[in-house]
């Protein structure tokens, strides 16, 4: 008898059929990358997967935030016998105090004699015996007792959510656009809990924004590396692209322009490195250059996918997400940012797309892309 750690992972995996053997060796490697320096063993019985340490509290910490995971739960492995698997279940049962309960079990060993009905009922039964203050209640138990009969029988009554997702680096990559905001780090965050490989870029407009805005942005990926194991920042010096706006454009339309390059720049360099798609922080109607039509002036330039994970939600629940990954405190340091530099003070809300490429027409834009690109620092390994 001895005490191990179950491994649910995202019932989505099941669904890839030929592909499934992809997802969970990419899930295994990825469980084994977090748990560097545990020792530990890891057990599969009839497709499910157990880990066995000194330290399941320590592993159950780690493994929890491995994306395609949802659920983890502390069982007990027992002799494949109904007396075995009940006495371990009467001992789940005398933590429950007064409550109403029920067993589930899932026999996935054939052999067994009893098929899952008949086990619940009878362990069922032996609990109710045995623990004072129980009741059971089929459809809506206060506490449940799994039962799961294989080459073992294991027994257990703690679930722990855990992060769910996809595993990493299973559904193609992004770039990031990385501000030194609240934002593009949760949507960042979002991408790769779906499994989306994680790269990021930052428009630096030096000397308009320090060294020390740079360095938060750094943090920022630093963090987020903390869930991707590996991010590759580019850093696209900005400058030379805004004076250029600046001087030749609209004023109202300083900021639609701007990110209008920067779709431009993020979408040649993913192109340069292989990367399929652009993420970005953005929010319907959270600020001037967040309107619909804002946002179809940006799409006009993008030449593949443009996710926005965070298009639907409200402020309050990004923020939420942002203190629950721990990038809200980095965030929310107050360093300047090349947007907020310079911002018109009318913007245009409602930008069209045909006056947009009008505008903007006087710019030498292939260059000014071009060497952008070319001046841009790379980190590898942060
Ligand atoms: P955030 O909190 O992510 O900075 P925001 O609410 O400040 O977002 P904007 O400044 O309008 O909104 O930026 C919208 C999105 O554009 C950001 O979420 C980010 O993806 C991208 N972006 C803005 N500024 C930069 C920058 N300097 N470098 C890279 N991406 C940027
Ligand atoms: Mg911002």
């Amino acid at each position: 008898m001895r005490k191990l750690l179950l491994i649910k992972y995202a019932s989505e995996i099941f669904l890839k059929g030929l592909n499934r053997r992809i997802f969970e060796k990419k899930l295994m490697k990825n469980i084994d990358s977090v748990l560097k320096g545990c020792s530990y063993e890891f057990i599969s019985d009839q497709g499910r997967w157990f880990l066995y340490s000194e330290d399941l509290e320590e592993v159950m910490s780690k493994v929890k935030k491995v994306f395609g995971i949802y659920e983890v739960c502390l069982v007990t492995e027992v002799e494949p016998t109904m007396e075995a698997i009940s006495a371990q279940a009467v001992v789940e049962a005398e933590d429950f105090g007064e409550t109403t309960f029920k067993v589930e079990s899932n026999r996935a060993n054939k052999a067994f004699p009893l098929n899952s009905m008949e086990m619940s009922r009878e362990i069922g039964a032996v609990v109710l015996n045995a623990v004072e203050g129980l009741r059971v209640d089929v459809h809506k138990p206060q506490r449940i007792i799994n039962v799961e009969v294989r080459k073992r029988a294991y027994v257990y009554s703690k679930r722990v959510k855990a992060v769910g997702g996809m595993p990493y680096g299973t559904n193609g990559s992004t770039m990031l656009m990385l501000s030194g905001g609240i934002d593009s780090p949760v949507a960042g965050y979002l991408m790769a809990r779906r499994g989306v490989e994680l790269n990021a870029i930052y428009f630096h407009s030096h000397p308009y924004t320090s060294e020390r805005a740079k360095e938060k942005v750094k943090d920022l990926a630093r963090l987020l590396k903390g869930y991707t194991g590996k991010i590759n920042l580019y850093v696209a010096p900005f400058t030379d692209i805004q004076m250029d706006i600046i001087e030749k454009c609209p004023e109202n339309e300083l900021t639609i322009i701007m990110r209008k390059f920067m779709m431009r720049v993020a979408c040649a360099v993913a192109e340069k490195y292989n990367i399929n798609s652009v993420t970005t922080g953005e929010s319907i109607g959270q600020v001037a250059s967040q309107t619909m039509e804002g946002l179809m002036v940006s799409n006009d330039v993008a030449d593949r996918p443009v996710f926005r994970p965070l298009i639907a939600m409200d402020k309050i629940d990004i923020m939420d997400i942002s203190r629950d990954i721990g990038t809200y405190e980095t965030s929310i340091l107050p360093y300047e940012d090349c947007c907020t530099i310079f911002v018109p003070k009318h913007p245009k809300i409602k930008p069209r797309v045909d006056l947009i490429r009008k505008s903007e027409s006087i710019l030498d834009i292939d260059r000014l892309v071009q060497e952008c690109i070319d001046n841009m620092e790379i980190y590898n390994d942060l």
